[in-house]
């Protein structure tokens, strides 16, 4: 990471009185304990300075006003939501600004004509989806984090969850943005409406831009219609290879005439659409049990939840049951109503958060490979926890392909940790060779910064490096990210 040096304490005082010439008092933190605790989000390993300052805006006029000073004196910022991100995107740079947006937090406008929700960046995910389904409407992208995490923060790092697999990630439901760009000006990009083609597509370009190019103020939402309540099946396998190939099966599309004239043996010709589709190893299996004393059954090597939200979704799971026990399938149990259903999924959200319980610290890769290629990677994880003599549990939207190996690690040992980081780059380059991506929804931050330059090759870097010049062309948008 670029470390900038800390202002001299006559530019700090000078900082200060700036910024409090356009922002009350109270939303100007200058305590060192206070504004330390801004310093980091979730990842581990992840270099932080100490922030000069932390604003806690509460309007645009006052995020133009921190813009237009950072830009006066060249003091660099750091946007910030809930902290919650794996990457250290969200972490400080020595003598930056903490520009949080948690105070930014007002649902602005739910249309259920136009189908959209009009929204302030601190908005938190989960508070969203509540508001939303009052109104018969549903935002779908919903990571596990989503009762602490920001609208601002999914967008900033373009996240996904549990329901990706039927209904994508967020880059698929933000239409429009209001931005604050480096030099205090704002822009609006995109639209409100169901379709528009005017011009570069701005919007998406500001979607896992992770901070870089401008501070998202107000972001225009589409929601979808609130799907049924969804059913959840669990699926237990003698092995990771097994769980991978009743991935597989269920995805896998078939031509009507392919099919065999009765039942189709759980097949469906176009294949099925699950509302999730989500894997936990034994690793994670027993971490959540030792956590939350769920009675996750302990001896199976992996664990498929698989959900259907549709209208007839016993039916789905009666399907895809066969499926899973055409793949070997040691136990197939569909859960009786949503009050088990949520249960489980419970258990699969608890997931990292237990992991980190097991050696107190974790490093969560997010590599994502074609679907078609996850026994490949469930394998090579598996080696390279041999190899490096780690646990390494992994938890995965199985759907997407997207698998989170957690490396487990005592950080006050030093040769464990050197071979943690060893095994995380690892399994980066294992994705890379199945045809994957270092990051399926965790975004690159200052963790992944040199395997981005890897995945995307030097021509991609320059020209990223040349988008993010014109935005930011004095270098203060969350320096050190990225690249
Ligand atoms: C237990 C746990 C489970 C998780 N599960 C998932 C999961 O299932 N799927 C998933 O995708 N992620 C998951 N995450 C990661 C994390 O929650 C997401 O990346 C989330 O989107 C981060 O939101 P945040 O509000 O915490 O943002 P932060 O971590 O504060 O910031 C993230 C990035 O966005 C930028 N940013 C924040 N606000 C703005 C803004 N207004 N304008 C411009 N840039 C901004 C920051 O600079 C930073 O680069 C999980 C994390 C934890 C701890």
């Amino acid at each position: 990471m670029s470390r900038i040096q800390a202002p001299p304490d006559e530019a700090q005082g000078n900082l200060t009185d700036r910024l409090l010439a356009g922002l009350p008092a109270e939303a100007v933190l200058i305590d060192p304990d206070v504004t330390a605790s801004y310093a980091n989000d979730m990842a581990s390993f992840c270099p932080s300075g100490a922030p000069a300052v932390v604003v806690l805006p509460r309007t645009v006029e006052q995020v133009q006003h921190v813009m237009r000073t950072a830009t006066e004196l060249r003091v660099p910022v750091v946007p910030q939501g809930a902290r919650t991100g794996l990457s250290g995107a969200a972490n400080a740079s020595e003598g930056c600004i903490v520009l949080s947006l948690t105070k930014m937090d007002r649902i602005l406008e739910i249309n259920p004509v136009d189908r959209i929700a009009v929204v302030e960046p601190g908005v938190i995910n989960a508070a969203l989806s509540r508001a939303v389904n009052e109104h018969g409407l549903y935002y779908p992208p919903d990571p596990s984090s989503w009762e602490m995490c920001t609208i601002g923060g999914n967008i900033g790092t373009a996240s996904g969850g549990l329901c990706c697999v039927k209904y994508g990630v967020t880059a698929e439901y933000v239409l429009g943005l209001d931005v604050v760009l480096a030099d205090g000006r704002l822009m609006s990009t995109g639209r409100r409406t169901a379709k528009g083609v005017a011009g570069y597509d701005m919007t998406r370009l500001f979607v896992g831009s992770e901070g870089s190019l401008g501070i998202v103020v107000r972001a225009v939402l589409a929601l979808k219609p609130q799907p049924p309540q969804q059913l959840v099946l669990a699926a237990e396998f003698a092995s990771a290879a097994a769980a991978c190939d009743a991935v597989c099966r269920i995805m896998k599309t078939e031509g009507r005439g392919a099919l065999p004239q009765k039942g189709g043996g759980g097949r469906r010709a176009g294949g099925h659409v699950p509302s999730l589709l989500e894997l936990m190893d034994r690793t994670t299996v027993k971490a959540v049990n030792d956590l939350a004393h769920m009675g996750l059954p302990e001896t199976t090597e992996a664990l498929l939840l698989v959900a259907f939200d549709t209208p007839d979704p016993a039916a789905d799971l009666a399907a895809v049951g066969a499926l899973c026990e055409a793949a070997g399938a040691t136990q197939v149990v569909p859960a009786d109503d949503a009050a088990e259903s949520e249960m489980l999924l419970q258990g699969r959200r608890l997931s990292l958060t237990a992991l980190e319980a097991v050696k107190g610290t974790t490093m969560i890769d997010d590599v994502c490979v074609p679907r078609s290629r996850l026994g490949e990677m469930l394998d090579g994880i598996e080696q390279i926890a041999g190899k490096y003599q780690l646990t390494i549990g992994v938890c995965a939207h199985a759907g997407d392909g997207n698998t989170h190996p957690t490396v487990c690690f005592d950080a006050g040992d030093a040769d464990e940790s050197r071979r943690a980081r060893e095994s995380f780059d690892e399994i980066m380059a294992l994705g890379l060779r199945l045809g994957g991506t270092i990051t399926g929804e965790h975004g690159v931050g200052v963790l992944k910064k040199e395997w981005l330059a890897r995945e995307i090759g030097p021509v991609g870097v320059e020209m990223q490096r040349a988008v993010k010049q014109v935005f930011d062309p004095l270098g203060i948008l969350n320096p050190g990210k990225l690249f």
